[in-house]
C-alpha cells in the first residue's frame, strides 16, 4: 500500500487525515496477480491470438451466469449496444428511447446506427421512468434502451409491459450491472439483448476494453458474430456492413479468472453498501435496494442538495468522490439536436448525485474514515 493511503490511528481513537482515491485499479494481491499472467501466458503458448479458446468459453460461462441460452464477446460495452440494435435493423428514420442521465456511450451506440437517441426522464432511483418511456412512443420508435444504473436494475416489470403492449424491442443497458438481479432473475436475462462492458472500471471488469451481449435468441447472437467480424459469414463473403468489434482472447482469458470471484467480490460491494446504509441512513439521501432486487453497487450514490460544496468538502479531507454522470447526455453539445422536455427530473437530479468510494478493496477503517466525514459534513450543514 502506498504510504499515504496507510491509515494512521492513534490510541485516541483519532484518525489523521488519510488518502482514499475513488478507485485504484491496480492488483495488490501477488496470488491474484500470478493467476492472470499464467492465464495470460496459457494463450501465448497456444497462440489462437484471434478469437480462441478462452472466448468460447467466456461466452459460455457468461450465458450460464446471466440465465440465457447464448453470449457474444464483443470489443466494447458501446460496440455491444451499438451491435445489438444493429441486429435488430435499427437504423436512420427510427428513434430508441433512452434514460437522460447514462454514461454517453449509451446514446452514442444509438446515433451510430443512424437512429435517434429520444431522451427520456429518470426516477429517484436514477433508473427511466416507465411513465416517461410511455409518453415518448411515436410511431418511429423501435426499441428501447433501459440503463441500469449503477448496479440497480430498472423497473423491468413496467418496462416489458409496455414493450410488450407497443411491440418495441428491449435492449438492456447492462454495463454497470453485471449480476444484479430482480427476483433471482440477472441483469440482460429480461430483453431481447443484454449488452454488457467490462472495461477496467466495472464490477466485472477486465484489464483493458471488451463488451458482451446475451440472448436467448441464437439468430441474433449468430448475426452479432457475423457484425463483430466486419460481416464476415466465412474467410471469403460479407453479408452485412459490420466493423471490427472482436473480443480479445487475453481480455476473454482475464476475464475467465474474474468471473470465478465475481461472487464474492460483489459480495464484498454489498456489505460495504450495507455499512454505509446503516451507518447514513436518516442522515444523507442514500441509494435504496428495493424489495426483490439485488443491486451490485457499481457506485454509492448520494444525492446532496449542495453537492459541489460536499465534494469540496471530501476533497479537502482527502476523499476522492466521482459524479457520473454529469452533464445529461442531451445536455452535451453532440446531442444540441435531440434535446426536449422530457426529463425535468433528470435535469435536477443532475446537479445532486456525488458517489463516495465504494470498492471492494476499501478497509474497514477506510469505510469508517468516510463515514465520519460524510456525518460531519452533514452535521454541519444541515
Ligand atoms: C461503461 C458503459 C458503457 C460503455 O462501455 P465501454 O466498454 O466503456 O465501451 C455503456 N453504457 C453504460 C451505461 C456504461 O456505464
Amino acid at each position: 500500500m502506498p504510504l499515504e493511503t496507510l491509515p494512521r490511528v492513534f490510541s485516541s481513537g483519532r484518525i489523521l487525515p488519510m488518502k482514499i482515491p475513488y478507485m485504484d485499479l491496480s492488483i495488490k494481491n501477488l496470488e491474484e496477480r500470478q493467476e492472470l499472467l499464467s492465464a495470460i501466458d496459457k494463450v501465448f503458448q497456444h497462440g489462437r491470438i484471434i478469437l480462441g479458446p478462452e472466448i468460447i468459453e467466456l461466452e459460455t460461462s457468461v450465458a450460464k451466469y446471466c440465465q440465457v441460452k447464448d453470449s457474444v464477446g464483443v470489443s466494447s460495452g458501446t460496440s455491444a449496444v451499438n451491435l445489438a440494435l444493429t441486429a435488430l435493423d435499427i437504423k436512420a428514420g427510427d428513434e430508441v428511447i433512452v434514460p437522460a442521465l447514462s454514461w454517453i456511450a449509451s446514446a452514442n451506440a444509438i446515433a451510430a446506427t443512424g437512429a435517434k437517441p429520444i431522451f427520456v426522464d429518470i426516477r429517484e432511483d436514477l433508473n427511466i421512468d416507465p411513465v416517461a418511456i410511455e409518453k415518448a412512443i411515436t410511431n418511429k420508435t423501435k426499441a428501447i434502451l433501459p440503463v441500469h444504473f449503477m448496479g440497480k436494475l430498472c423497473d423491468i416489470p413496467a418496462i416489458l409491459k409496455i414493450a410488450n403492449q407497443y411491440q418495441l424491442h428491449v435492449v438492456e443497458d447492462s454495463a454497470q450491472s453485471f449480476g444484479a438481479t430482480f427476483e433471482g432473475k440477472v441483469a440482460g436475462s429480461f430483453g431481447i439483448m443484454g449488452c454488457f462492458s467490462m472495461n477496467a472500471m466495472k464490477v466485472f471488469a477486465g484489464l483493458g476494453d471488451s463488451g458482451m451481449i446475451t440472448s436467448n435468441d441464437t439468430e441474433l447472437t449468430e448475426k452479432i458474430r457475423i457484425l463483430r467480424y466486419c460481416g464476415m459469414v466465412d474467410k471469403i463473403e460479407s453479408h452485412y456492413l459490420g466493423l471490427n468489434a472482436k473480443m480479445d482472447t487475453v481480455q476473454a482469458a482475464i476475464l475467465l479468472v474474474r468471473l470465478k470471484k465475481l461472487n464474492a467480490l460483489i459480495e464484498k460491494r454489498r456489505k460495504i453498501a450495507k455499512n454505509f446504509d446503516n451507518e447514513l441512513k436518516g442522515i444523507a439521501k442514500i441509494p435504496i435496494e428495493k424489495a426483490g432486487y439485488k443491486d451490485v453497487y457499481y457506485g454509492y450514490t448520494l444525492q446532496v442538495a449542495n453537492r459541489d460544496k460536499f465534494r469540496k468538502y471530501l476533497d479537502e479531507q482527502g476523499i476522492e468522490t466521482k459524479v457520473q454522470h454529469w452533464p445529461l447526455m442531451p445536455d452535451q453539445p453532440t446531442y444540441a439536436h435531440c434535446r426536449n422536455d422530457f426529463y425535468p427530473n433528470a435535469k435536477k437530479i443532475v446537479n445532486e448525485i456525488v458517489n463516495i468510494p465504494n470498492h471492494e478493496n476499501l478497509t474497514e477503517i477506510e469505510q469508517t474514515y468516510i463515514l465520519d466525514k460524510v456525518k460531519s459534513y452533514f452535521h454541519a450543514n444541515t
